[in-house]
């Protein structure tokens, strides 16, 4: 297989701006500090990836609702749409018991977890780099999906590194759930429940290829 050259730009940073495309069809970001430890995420997420591509890392203030984006080398992730993003998950998505009934809730099988909201935040921060490596991926490869199509492909390439870094897939599916198009025709994305189904199966058929691998070897 002969590979592309890696797709690189039209985007820079000019002081604290990222700017996407050229004039007059440019978009501009404010860039926002990089939390620590993200680039480390970043990097163990790309080396399980198995991209041959590293894609430029930019963490930006607001991604107007998008979560984040790929772009011509570069994947964007919004501080603002990430802690919206988790504050979803965390209220809407997640019980909160006390000390006391998690134990009896434990007690009668019921799937319990200690979980701060910053473990959260980084379980959707995670999952949504994921994603936007798989946007990565079909730039890589010159694979011609767009849309919805595109979108699935993405989540599936997600959930398949999700299955090779062993993230807790239960966790993943609540941020799939939430992050689903609820607009119907209108949606660029797959619905909630769409995308969960993606997910699952996904992680499925990487885990039954990490199987066989690991029972030819
Ligand atoms: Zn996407």
């Amino acid at each position: 297989m002969t590979l592309r050259s890696c797709p690189r730009g039209p985007w820079s940073v000019q002081g604290a701006s990222l700017v996407i495309g050229v004039w007059p069809a440019m978009e501009i970001h404010r860039i926002a500090p990089l939390p620590a430890g993200l680039s480390e995420l970043y990097n163990e997420i790309f080396d399980a990836s198995g991209l041959h591509c590293r894609p430029q890392l930019a963490w930006i203030a607001d991604a107007g609702g998008r979560l984040g984006f790929y772009a011509h080398g570069l994947v964007a992730l919004g501080a603002k749409d990430m802690t919206d993003l988790a504050t979803n998950v965390w209220t809407k998505y997640l019980t909160h018991l006390s000390v006391h009934d998690a134990y009896w809730a434990q007690l009668s099988g019921e799937c319990v977890y200690t979980l701060s909201f910053e473990q959260v935040w980084w379980i959707c921060v995670r999952l949504l780099l994921a994603h936007e490596l798989g946007h990565a991926r079909q730039a890589e490869c010159g694979d011609g999906r767009h849309g919805i199509a595109a979108e699935t492909d993405a989540d599936d390439f997600a959930a398949r590194i999700a299955q090779v870094l062993g993230w807790d897939a239960s966790l993943d599916a609540l941020v799939m759930h939430a992050i689903g198009c609820t607009s119907g025709t209108a949606c660029g994305h797959p619905s909630p429940d769409g995308r969960v189904a993606v997910y699952r199966r996904a992680r499925e058929a990487e885990r039954r290829a990490q199987l066989t691998v690991a029972h030819w070897r």
